[in-house]
């Protein structure tokens, strides 16, 4: 009974400082403000993120927003039928200046994350040249979680999931998530943050320390929330 009244005043303190919210916290603490691709990675991030899932033309509103400040080129495809249908998913191109092995094929939410992680590891993890180019193995495949005959369809099927395999430096260095994981010491400490800082973006993110499906690259997916191993 305590705590529900407890609970009860929380609510509407929240509720009569709604307005205050609104107009004096910055944006990327403020729940009411749309979402910015350059949004640090707090909590306040992490939901509207969740959010978009569930509101299809606010994702759209980020993901143009993005593109007209230059953070990421894509075009949108048809709506995809069958088994494992797509409601006019995202081609990603490239973000920036970071070129893809090839463009791939992702839910809006997808792209949303990818952007801001990649527009994080760009702007803030140090390396001895900047990032040129990102090689990833796909994101979109219409199959069961590990290619099995039962069980439920993998977050692959609904665009929902890239998998990462490396890295390429304007230096001409590659950086790979099968070679490097463990060393030399420098792209290995760079491997690992960068894998770290993944699991902000994404619902969940899986790395070679997870199975040996994963030694070779990085699952960062939309399902739940914040898993990192
Ligand atoms: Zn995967």
């Amino acid at each position: 009974m305590k705590f529900l009244a407890v609970l009860i005043i929380i609510i509407l303190a929240f509720i009569a400082a709604t307005p205050w919210i609104k107009e004096h916290l910055p944006a990327q603490y403020n729940p009411f403000a749309p979402l910015t691709v350059t949004d640090p990675a707090n909590i306040i991030t992490r939901y509207k993120l969740k959010r978009l899932a569930t509101d299809p033309e606010a994702c759209l509103a980020v993901m143009t927003r993005a593109r007209d400040d230059g953070w990421v080129s894509f075009r949108r495809t048809g709506s995809m039928h069958g088994r494992c249908p797509l409601e006019q998913p995202f081609i990603i191109q490239r973000f920036g200046s970071v070129q893809l092995n090839t463009p791939f094929l992702a839910s809006c939410p997808l792209a949303v994350s990818s952007v801001m992680f990649v527009t994080d590891i760009q702007q803030h993890h140090a390396l001895a040249s900047p990032l040129a180019r990102i090689d990833h193995l796909g994101s979109f495949a219409c199959r069961n979680i590990y290619h099995r005959d039962q069980g439920r369809l993998s977050e692959h099927a609904t665009a929902d999931a890239w998998d990462i395999a490396g890295f390429r430096l304007q230096n001409g260095e590659r950086i790979s998530v099968h070679d490097h994981w463990r060393q030399p010491q420098d792209k290995a400490a760079w491997l690992q943050q960068t894998f770290r800082q993944s699991c902000r973006y994404f619902g969940n993110s899986l790395g070679p320390e997870y199975n040996a499906a994963h030694a070779n690259h990085f699952h960062l997916g939309m399902r739940g929330f914040g898993v990192c191993r």
